[in-house]
């Protein structure tokens, strides 16, 4: 089980968990079931496995290590305070090396960390900022105002129901690296609805994810049409079309690959295009795009748009290959 989640496979490690004779008292089995649920993002079922092996772990390292999990399964229940107990009462659990800096990451992450003391914190009608303590007053409010916005125009497309207000973290460090969490800003956590952002970012890019995922928590995302999303949504005056023409032009691309196999394609590449199409695909049809959105497979887009997708894709590139005026 352990070999499969360590390569992102959850599905594949809970079918050689059930398949194997697995002892219903063996703290390791509930552990690895939990863990593998938390990666599916399916706190429901990973909260059985949680609870099964609290009772059973006696020694420290067991406590630390589901003390790790169970801090991911209550915040993606909602259940931020009992998060945060556990949060509180794992510091005092002599773990190992791995499980303190797992600990520490999810502190960090949600929120709970002691490096968050004298942050501040506003909170708007469905967000709620955390700003590093250097950021100036005019500046707080120009990002207050500008990201609620941004989600009121975000969602008056997705009408999207989002189980918690955003907590939406504003860093102020001198590159876009930041050392706490070990990545570079911003990000989102849609599952938890948190993003950790840089103050130069777009308004609405991080807020887009939430709110796409929230549309439908079983969404198939891939990453050209999600990205596609932010970038069509991030409430920069640009014309998306002029920037993909402008990367395309030294870069020319193909729709289907972006599409199919994205994964690897750099984001200065990735994003100005993807942000294009979007807006081509949404301009074409909104209701189409909405369906795309729960589910952005090609395979999905052949279902949704039927013989029409060939089309809409040569017409797209022709417009991205065609010289401006
Ligand atoms: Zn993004």
């Amino acid at each position: 089980m352990m070999e499969a989640l360590k390569l992102n496979q959850p599905d594949k490690a809970i079918k050689i968990g059930q398949d194997s004779n697995n002892d219903s008292n063996s703290f390791e089995m509930h552990f690895l079931f939990a863990k593998a649920y938390n990666q599916k993002k399916d706190y429901k079922n990973a909260e059985l496995f949680i609870e099964k092996a609290k009772v059973l772990s006696n020694e420290n390292w067991q406590k630390a290590w589901i003390s790790v999990e169970s801090i991911q399964t209550y915040y993606g229940l909602g259940k931020i305070s009992e998060a945060k107990n556990v949060y509180e009462e794992a510091k005092a659990i002599p773990g190992t090396k791995n499980s303190d800096n797992e600990l520490k990451y999810w502190g960090i992450l949600f929120g709970f960390d002691e490096l968050y003391k004298d942050w501040k914190t506003v909170e708007s009608k469905n967000i709620i900022f955390h700003f590093q303590n250097t950021i100036s007053e005019e500046n707080i409010k120009s990002i207050v105002s500008s990201r609620q916005d941004a989600f009121d125009k975000i969602n008056s497309f997705f009408k999207s129901e989002l189980p918690k207000k955003i907590d939406y973290f504003v860093w102020d460090l001198p590159s876009n690296f930041n050392p706490h969490l070990n990545k570079n800003l911003g990000f989102t956590n849609p599952e938890f609805c948190i993003s950790h952002n840089r103050t130069n970012q777009s308004a609405g890019h991080e807020i887009a994810h939430s709110i796409t995922h929230w549309r439908n928590p079983n969404s198939l995302k891939l990453r050209f049409i999600n990205e596609g999303i932010a970038v069509y949504f991030d409430q920069n005056k640009n014309d998306k079309m002029t920037s993909a023409k402008e990367i395309n032009l030294s870069n020319p691309v193909s729709i289907q690959k972006m599409w199919q196999d994205g994964k690897e394609i750099d984001e200065s590449l990735l994003y100005p295009i993807s942000g294009a199409f979007v807006g081509f695909l949404i301009k074409y049809d909104k209701d189409k795009f909405l369906q795309l959105s729960e589910n952005q497979t090609y395979e999905n887009a052949k279902i949704i748009y039927g013989d029409q997708l060939d089309d809409l894709i040569s017409n797209f590139t022709k417009e991205l290959n065609s010289k401006n005026k």
